[in-house]
């Protein structure tokens, strides 16, 4: 599981993640933006759009961060057992 954030005020629309990665679309706003249906979660904050995926695209996705000239997008891989052990841990 992996999360990938477009930081939409350093976008400048460039587009150079779209020629590396499908899963980047042009919003509205001529801005970067997520295919949603490809994503696990999407949404959408005050100057982010953030998605998670679960499959084996990490590598296209740094790709696509690294060829993007503002940096712009992100790519964290989440540590689900991290996520588990503090699901699991209820302070009383
Ligand atoms: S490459 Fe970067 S600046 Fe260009 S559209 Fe994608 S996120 Fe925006």
């Amino acid at each position: 599981m992996y999360r990938v954030t477009i930081d939409t005020d350093a976008c400048e629309g460039i587009f150079a993640c779209l020629v590396r990665d499908d899963r980047f679309v042009e919003s509205d706003e001529g801005l970067a933006d997520f295919e949603a249906a490809t994503a696990e979660t999407y949404r959408t904050d005050e100057g982010s759009v953030v998605a998670e995926f679960d499959d084996d695209r990490l590598e296209t996705a740094r790709q696509a961060a690294a060829a993007c000239p503002p940096g712009a997008i992100t790519v964290e891989e989440l540590d689900e057992t991290a996520d588990e052990r503090s699901e699991g841990a209820v302070c009383q």
